[in-house]
């Protein structure tokens, strides 16, 4: 049976198709869309006055009858149609501009409430007021609080309030309630009738507030059933591997590291030795900031499987953090007996039918790659444990399919964004978290100036005076290629110029994202080994070379990034004993001011809270690629309060009725499943 909002919204009173068209662009099409569809703000126009009393420049609501209309006459180019209005009390003009055919409304006797702003010309005036003709209802457009909806594909303001309260009279009373009355009780939350009735035509404008707030919380509500849903069912219903960690195999492990882990990193491997001992997959996110030393604590974890006989794969975001991780990874295991792969896109067939065949086969034991790895071909033998690095750039669906290979590997998620609070219990809501909150001791601190136009020549001698130290150089560039109609100045033709002009005895590399795999490699090893002592690249830097050596990091047109970009790509630098400094050259001396911040501290989390009030967890983080769903209403920073009261209340609730089997569950599980069906569709496994 289709339920009641599920109708085309063309069930409503006075939605024929060419209105169902336009509503369809605002995505639109239901009439539970419809009711969702909510206002950007309301504006108090209850206070109806007599015209005697209206103040002139305020926007006020009259009532009053038509007396005279004066159609047609013009003032420039425009024609101005006037109406005579007057009450008890009084008269006033109002006055349409290029809209002569409001005349036909206008009949003289008609009784009309007006809402508009009021001038003083050659007569008191309202200009271009709103009007409502009154009849037998209520009036939408006055004396009343009235909503204002938000750019509405040609659907004008008056015809939208009459769409939703004839949706409101027809199907407001049948929307089923998901929030039990204890629920609702205990976080004081309308019903959702009322909260909908109220948040469209509010009694008052507090009214609004409370129902804006149960219908934010109702959305949070939804998604963290979905969220607990999912995670429930990977923690109790999928079967994992129990790896055996004992004193001998972390023995093993440790030699390998030249240094003594942090106690974070402790603190996050012990996290991670008890969910791979249990008999079920793991699923756990591993942030920190950058340079706090991630890696290690994966290596450990995919060490632990290569002791038990299994596999473990590694998979970045690009080639060359992959071609990174696995250097690093061979360095620790040089002369160790673990079998390793590094498996790019981008080879020839057969030596990719050769790759794939040592997979399949376990003749490799650890594998690093790109989405390569997740290919359809590409089988392991037996993946015992999956680490995925900078999850924010790979899609949750390929996380999904990287589980599902063979058995249900351990996968760990690695990211050096530092996710605010609010995103890490939504997005990635259904992993367990471990965060690393401190860095390796003996790091340098990386001093960030930023740098106006008129100081360029300071910054370049300060990348000189490293340079001559014996250190080496990081130059960013926003673009690859100069295009003609920007001013930017790219890689690619600037490095021509560094190289001649300006340091002209040192050795200047280019490393950016469309050079050949091989390439990139060749210039990596050469800035690794110093033989390149200045690198020219774009943003392909930000995650992946760890170049203790490079003390110094200047960064172009540094305001056309965002905070936490630019705090990733300094990272890059402060990885050696030597003092670093980061360089951030803007364009006009105005641009300061937006990335001030990034001078005042170093601390990965505060930059990235910052980045999200700023742009909004779209902007941050790429809300589709996260699986976020666009809220009707809320936001997930401002409401985080009502987040995680929700959150608490749908994991008690999916702790009690693990299948929303109950009854009473009913209207909320074919909620999760509209909104969130993969949830459901995994909760029914097993
Ligand atoms: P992340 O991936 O978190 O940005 P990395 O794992 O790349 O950080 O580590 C950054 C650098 O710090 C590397 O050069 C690594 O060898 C080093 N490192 C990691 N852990 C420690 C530690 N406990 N003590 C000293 N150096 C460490
Ligand atoms: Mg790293």
């Amino acid at each position: 049976m289709v339920q009641p909002l599920e109708q085309p919204v063309t069930e409503v009173k006075g939605v024929g198709s060419a209105v169902a068209e336009r509503l369809g662009q605002l995505g639109v099409r239901s009439v539970g869309d419809l009711l969702w569809h909510l206002p950007r703000l309301h504006q108090d126009r209850s206070q109806v006055k007599p015209i005697a009393q209206v103040e002139v420049g305020q926007q006020e609501a009259v009532v009053g009858c038509v007396r005279s209309v004066a159609p047609g006459w013009r003032r420039g180019r425009k024609s101005v149609l006037s109406a005579i209005i007057e009450d008890a009390t009084g008269q006033i003009a109002a006055l349409w501009f290029g809209m002569p055919y409001l005349s036909k409304h206008l009949k003289p006797g008609t009784r009309l409430i007006l809402w508009g702003k009021v001038t003083m010309g050659r007569r008191l005036s309202l200009l271009a007021p709103e009007f409502e003709i009154l009849g037998d209802d209520e009036p939408l457009n006055a004396q009343r609080i009235v909503p204002i909806y938000p750019a509405s594909a040609g659907i004008g303001q008056k015809r939208f309030r009459r769409l939703m309260r004839a949706a409101l009279d027809a199907f407001g009373p049948g929307v089923p309630e998901i929030l039990s009355p204890d629920l609702r009780q205990a976080r004081r939350l309308l019903g959702i009738g009322e909260a909908l009735e109220q948040i469209h035509f509010p009694e008052a404008m507090g009214a609004a507030a409370l129902a804006r707030r149960r219908l934010v919380y109702e959305q949070f509500f939804v998604l963290e059933t979905a969220v607990a849903l999912r995670k429930r069912a990977i923690q109790t219903d999928l079967a994992g591997v129990a790896f055996t960690i004992n004193a001998r195999i972390d023995g093993r492990i440790r030699r390998r590291f030249p240094f003594r882990l942090t106690a974070a990193q402790e603190r996050a491997i012990a996290e991670i030795c008890t969910d791979m001992m249990r008999p079920r997959p793991m699923n756990r996110l591993l942030q920190g900031d950058v340079g706090s030393g991630k890696t290690v604590v994966a290596a450990y974890a995919m060490l632990v499987a290569i002791a038990n006989g299994h596999q473990a794969a590694l998979m970045a975001p690009t080639e060359i953090l992959a071609e990174q991780h696995f250097h690093t990874l061979e360095s620790l295991l040089a002369g160790s007996r673990v079998r390793t792969l590094l498996h790019l896109g981008g080879a020839a067939a057969a030596e990719r039918r050769r790759r794939i065949g040592a997979i399949a086969s376990g003749e490799v034991d650890l594998v690093v790659g790109t989405h390569a790895l997740i290919q359809r071909d590409v089988e392991f033998a037996h993946l015992g444990i999956a680490v995925v690095d900078e999850q924010h750039k790979f899609g949750v669906l390929q996380r999904a399919r990287l589980r599902w290979k063979g058995t249900h590997p351990d996968v760990l998620v690695m990211t050096a964004t530092p996710i605010p609070r609010s995103l890490a219990l939504t997005a990635f809501g259904d992993l367990d978290l471990s965060t690393l909150d401190e860095l390796p001791p003996g790091r340098q601190p990386i001093a960030t100036r930023v740098v106006p136009p008129t100081q360029r020549h300071d910054g370049f001698r300060l990348v000189a005076r490293e340079l001559a130290a014996g250190r080496q150089a990081y130059i960013v560039y926003p673009l690859v290629d100069q295009s003609d109609a920007s001013d930017i100045k790219a890689a690619t033709t600037m490095v021509e110029h560094l190289q001649r002009d300006v340091f002209p005895e040192h050795c200047v590399g280019l490393l950016h994202g469309q050079l050949k795999a091989d390439e990139k490699q060749k210039q990596m090893a050469d800035f690794r080994s110093g033989a390149a002592r200045v690198l020219v690249c774009t943003t392909v830097v930000e995650v992946g070379l760890d170049v203790p050596n490079a003390t110094v990091m200047m960064v172009e047109h540094a305001d056309r990034y965002g905070l936490s970009q630019l705090h990733q790509l300094r990272g890059r630098i402060g990885r050696g004993e030597h003092a670093s400094h980061c360089l951030l050259m803007v364009d006009e001396p105005e641009a300061s001011e937006k990335i001030a911040i990034l001078a005042e501290t170093t601390d990965g989390f505060r930059i990235a809270e910052e980045d999200l009030k700023r742009r909004g967890p779209g902007e941050f983080v790429g809300t589709r690629q996260h699986g976020l769903p666009p809220l009707a209403v809320g936001d997930f920073t401002e409401d985080i309060q009502l987040l995680m009261e929700a959150r608490h209340d749908a994991f008690q609730l999916v702790e009690a009725d693990p299948k929303l089997a109950r009854k009473a569950h009913r209207a909320l599980r074919h909620a999760v499943r509209t909104h969130h069906g993969d949830a459901i569709a995994l909760a029914s496994v097993g």
